[in-house]
C-alpha cells in the first residue's frame, strides 16, 4: 500500500545537483518527516513529488500512477502546500476554498460540503467571512492545509508548515497536522528536528541532496 514512491531522483541546477538519486517511499497511513538544512534539496524534493518541477532523472508514482505519464490523475492524489503560499488574500475564506475545490475539480454539488469540511477540520468555520489578508499567520497558514485537503487526496504534501509562526501558532498547527495524519499519508518538509519527533512517525534526512538517514522516529530518539 504505497503512497508515494521516490524513485532516484535526481534535480541539476546548471550541471550542479540539487537532488540526487533520491529514493523513498511512503505507506498508507505514515507521517513522513523530510528532515534538512536549508538547501539541501528539501523543497526541489516537494516539487517533484507533486509535479511541479521535472526531475533530471528519475520518477515519482503515487500510488502506483507514474507522475510523468500520467500527470492528472498523479496530482489529483495529492494536496501541497507549497514553501512559497499562493494565498489570494484579498479573497475570503470561503471564497477562496472555493475556488481551490475548483482547482481540485470538486464537483459543483460538492464543493459547499467540500469547503465546510476542511473549514471544520482546520478550525475555520468562524473565520468564513473574513479576507485571508484579516487573519493572523497561523490562520492563513490554517487555510493553506484546508486548500490542501480540500479534495480529499491520498497524499498530503507540506513544505515548512510552521516556518514565521509565533509559538502558539507552531503548537496548533503541529497538532492539526497529527490531525491531518489520522486521515492521509503526510509528508512534512521542514528544517526543524523538534517538529519531526512531534509531527511524525518516520523520518527521511536529506544534506546536499543525498539522503543520508531513514528510519523510525523511535530510532532516531535513540540516537541523540
Ligand atoms: P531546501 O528546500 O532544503 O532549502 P531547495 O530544494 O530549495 O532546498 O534548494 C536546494 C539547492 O538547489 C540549493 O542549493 C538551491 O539554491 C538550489 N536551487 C533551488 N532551486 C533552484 C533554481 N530554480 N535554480 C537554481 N538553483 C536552485
Ligand atoms: P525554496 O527553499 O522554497 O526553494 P528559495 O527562497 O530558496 O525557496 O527560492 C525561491 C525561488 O527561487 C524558488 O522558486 C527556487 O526554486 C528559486 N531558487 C532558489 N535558489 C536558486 C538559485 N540559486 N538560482 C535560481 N533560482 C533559485
Amino acid at each position: 500500500n504505497l503512497t508515494v514512491e521516490a524513485i532516484e531522483l535526481t534535480r541539476l541546477y546548471g550541471g550542479r545537483a540539487a537532488v540526487s538519486d533520491v529514493t523513498f517511499s511512503l505507506q498508507q497511513g505514515q507521517v513522513l518527516g523530510f528532515l534538512g538544512p536549508n538547501g539541501a534539496g528539501k523543497s526541489t524534493t516537494m516539487k517533484m513529488l507533486t509535479g511541479n518541477l521535472a526531475p533530471s532523472a528519475g520518477s515519482v508514482k503515487i500510488c502506483g500512477i507514474d507522475m510523468i505519464e500520467q500527470p492528472k490523475e498523479a496530482k489529483a492524489l495529492i494536496g501541497y502546500l507549497p514553501e512559497m503560499r499562493p494565498l489570494y488574500k484579498e479573497f475570503t475564506v470561503d471564497e477562496y476554498l472555493t475556488i481551490a475545490a475548483r482547482l481540485h475539480n470538486v464537483s459543483g454539488k460538492h464543493i459547499k460540503k467540500a469547503v465546510e469540511h476542511a473549514k471544520e477540520r482546520c478550525g475555520l468555520t468562524h473565520m468564513s467571512k473574513r479576507l485571508i489578508e484579516n487573519l493572523s499567520n497561523g490562520y492563513q497558514q490554517r487555510v493553506g492545509i484546508a486548500q490542501a485537503i480540500i479534495h480529499n487526496p491520498m497524499v498530503v504534501i507540506l513544505d515548512e508548515p510552521t516556518v514565521g509562526l509565533d509559538p502558539i501558532q507552531i503548537r496548533d498547527i503541529r497538532a492539526l497536522i497529527k490531525e491531518i495524519g489520522q486521515a492521509h499519508s503526510v509528508i512534512v518538509s521542514t528544517h526543524i528536528l523538534p517538529e519531526v519527533e512531534m509531527v511524525c512517525d518516520h523520518v527521511q534526512i536529506i544534506d546536499k541532496g543525498k539522503l543520508v538517514f531513514n528510519g523510525g522516529i523511535d530510532v532516531l530518539k535513540q540516537q541523540r
